[in-house]
């Protein structure tokens, strides 16, 4: 019988403890990876993250983005009426939309400078307005075709075109809260007169101007325009007359523009007040006594009545030059 030295014994059972561990620290690590596997996404499925936007890299705006993908949006294609509207016909640059403030505005805008005459002639509007291109082809039209022909008929070639006021953002006749003006609309012109190229500034509201040649320019602008306002329209319009292209149910149209004569027969609206030296009334019966005493003797014709005061010309004075509806 072989006797087992202590120390043998010993070491057997430390190599066993040690083989354990290792079985059990390889079972350790292969239950960590199913563990780990189990886990996990399966490979194939995987999908990488986009790496972070560097901070120097450039910006790219949304809207360039859109643009670059429909190039038809960047420039809007010019109207009919700005097609129509060329260089032989008018000198009108377009502007760009007028957006307010409030319903104030629109697109298709252009800054008339002149009326292109088909002698090739300009006629300035002095200043340039501001006017809707279907108002500024109205207000070409109408001087190339009738203010150039009225401007003929006197012997002369018409020069310049007055522009008293074009877009403007306002109520009518810049009352406040009143409703908007066609001027808000840039789709109407007011105008004073025009100019002839034997130096006479024809204007439109003076009586001293040949009643003939204003009742010419009245039937022109009433043909051509929707709109015409002029003396006799209201207390705004003494000065000047006011033009546009409002468009109105059935095609109503306003002409409002009274020739007046050299004198207006305007009948007075109340009598005149009696001087306070003048003599005393006679009656009935007086006169009838101081008649019968004058008898034969020649009796002076009555005075003339004095002539009435043109209350809308001390109007006219009185208020702020501008212009209205
Ligand atoms: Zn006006």
């Amino acid at each position: 019988m072989h006797a087992i030295a202590p120390g043998n014994g010993g070491r057997q059972e430390q190599s066993r403890l040690i083989s354990n561990l290792r079985i059990l620290a390889a079972a350790c690590w292969t239950g960590a990876i199913l563990i780990t596997c189990a886990n996990a996404a399966p490979p194939a499925l995987r999908v990488p993250l986009p790496k972070p936007r560097p901070a120097e890299a450039p910006k790219v705006e949304p809207d360039k983005q859109a643009e670059e993908k429909a190039p038809e949006k960047l420039a809007p294609q010019p109207s009919a009426c700005r097609l129509a509207l060329t260089e032989d016909i008018a000198i009108a640059p377009t502007l760009p939309p007028i957006i307010g403030p409030g319903a104030c505005g629109g697109d298709d805008i252009v800054r008339l400078e002149a009326v292109v005459l088909p002698d090739k002639s300009r006629v300035p509007l002095k200043p340039a307005a501001t006017l809707r291109c279907t108002m500024a082809t109205a207000v070409a039209e109408w001087v190339r075709g009738d203010v150039a022909a009225i401007a003929r008929e006197a012997g002369t070639s018409v020069s310049e075109l007055d522009n008293f006021d074009s877009f403007d953002c306002r109520g009518r006749n810049r009352v406040a809260g009143a409703r908007m003006s066609e001027h808000g609309r840039a789709n109407a012109l007011d105008v004073r007169g025009v100019k002839f190229a034997n130096g006479q500034f024809v204007s439109f509201t003076d009586r001293a101007v040949a009643r003939e040649l204003r009742a010419k320019f009245i039937a022109s602008v009433c043909a051509r325009f929707t709109t015409v306002l002029g003396p006799g329209s209201d207390w705004y319009h003494e000065d000047h007359v006011h033009l546009d292209l409002a468009e109105r149910r059935s095609g109503y149209r306003i002409c409002q523009w009274d020739v007046w004569d050299s004198m207006p027969k305007i009948a007075p609206l109340s009598p005149a007040v009696r001087p306070e030296d003048a003599p005393p009334r006679e009656t009935a019966e007086d006169k009838a006594k101081r008649e019968a005493a004058e008898k034969p003797a020649a009796s002076e014709p009555p005075a003339a009545p004095a002539p009435p005061k043109d209350k809308r010309a001390n109007k006219k004075g009185a208020r702020k030059p501008g212009a209205f509806r």
